[in-house]
């Protein structure tokens, strides 16, 4: 018999809210105007959309003109970081080599196509950004070569913070741009833009249990971007293509949902992950913690390494016959290095089996029993 699924990859994505669930089926069903259409079926559809538009800006403190939606947090970072190259004369981008994959690959096209000097700052302890070099390189750039910082608010795998506040005034005191990606925070945080300014921010609804393939750019309505898709002029002229309208209902249901019970599921999940900490550190006392879960860190992730004195031969395949859905990220039993950049980025020791535990509200106590005890039949 096939064990019964534990679900930990919540950081990669998480299962729809069935509230989403039922603000999307309409707009797959009835209600399937085109938001262009100047008819009735159109207006409804077109309202659907800019009630999800208001949501989000009123979670962020901003104007819902600013708020434009894409396909998802890759798009929106491409769009934000393009965007900075091309409309807004960006020559230099500070930024970190813990990013994702859409952002270091956008900035590997960027120093390729348009000449970008790109700079990967240097880590400090537990993945985090050294501030001080931050700093520096800021404060000490006579030529004032326009600068944009792009750093994430909280790394999907090892679920390092960074202090948002101070980049973000750092930033603005001295006239560089800002761009975040959020996509592990928004839905998990507070925001308030109008007291920690930005220029681009995104974020993904399948990240906090909204659909898949919808997400957004904020771009402050100071600046002025071009469109990066070509064609209709839907999203005020920034991005053509008929709107993907079941799916920005879902995302503002899933915002909605988010924020209301924000302080007590962070409160919840934050527990749990740590019980799975504790449990861990005295079942296999020579684990390394790739997550500083004792101080900041986002409360969602849990990312640690196994040393070969445990059983991590074939662990991530071994987790997955156990019915386990977690995340690796390391894989060296074969002797091939498959180490992700950020595992790399943070000198996880290269005999090491590293898993990204990642948890939603849907997690519970009993499901951390048991992932424990599937956990130790593999191990020892
Ligand atoms: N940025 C981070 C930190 C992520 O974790 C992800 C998704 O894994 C993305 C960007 C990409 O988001 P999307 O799936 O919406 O394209």
């Amino acid at each position: 018999m096939r064990p019964s699924i534990l679900y930990f990859d919540n950081a990669a994505t998480t299962p729809l809210d069935e509230e989403v669930f039922e603000a999307m089926l309409p707009y797959l069903k009835e209600h399937f105007g085109n938001p262009s259409a100047i008819h009735s079926m159109g207006r409804q559809t077109r309202s659907a959309i800019e009630k999800t538009r208001k949501v989000i800006a009123q979670h962020l403190n901003v104007s819902p003109s600013e708020i434009f939606f894409t396909s998802g947090a890759t798009e929106a970072n491409n769009m934000a970081l393009l965007g900075a190259v091309r409309d807004l004369g960006v020559k230099r981008i500070i930024s970190s080599p813990t990013e994702h994959h859409c952002v270091l690959h956008t900035l590997e096209h960027l120093a390729q196509a348009w000449n970008v000097e790109v700079k990967t700052l240097p880590l400090s302890e537990w993945g985090r950004v050294d501030l001080a070099v931050l700093e520096e390189w800021i404060t000490s750039d006579e030529n004032r070569v326009p600068t944009l910082v792009s750093l994430m608010h909280a790394n999907n795998e090892i679920g390092a913070m960074l202090p948002f506040k101070k980049i973000s005034q750092l930033c603005t005191e001295n006239g560089i741009y800002l761009h975040s990606d959020t996509v592990q925070t928004f839905g998990h945080y507070t925001f308030d833009l109008q007291r920690t300014p930005v220029d681009f921010l995104s974020a993904s609804a399948h990240k906090f249990h909204g659909p898949k393939g919808v997400g957004f750019l904020y771009i402050n309505s100071r600046l002025h971007i071009s469109p990066m898709i070509f064609g209709g002029s839907q999203e005020r002229n920034m991005r053509a293509g008929t709107e993907n309208v079941a799916g920005i209902v879902g995302l503002g249901k899933a915002v909605e949902v988010a924020y209301t019970h924000l302080e007590e599921d962070r409160e919840y999940v934050t527990a749990l992950r740590n019980y799975l900490a504790e449990q861990l550190e005295q079942r296999f006392p020579q684990l390394i913690f790739n997550t500083d879960w004792k101080n900041s860190s986002l409360y969602t992730v849990l990312n640690v390494a196994f040393p070969p004195v445990y059983k991590t031969d074939l662990l991530l395949m071994n987790l997955d016959i156990a019915g386990i859905c977690a995340s690796g990220g390391s894989a060296c039993s074969s002797g091939v290095e498959q180490r992700s950049h950020v595992l790399q980025a943070i000198n996880v020791p290269t005999d090491c089996v590293a898993v990204r535990f990642s948890f939603s509200k849907k997690n519970t106590r009993e499901q951390v029993d048991e992932l424990l005890q599937r956990l130790e039949n593999i191990l020892q």
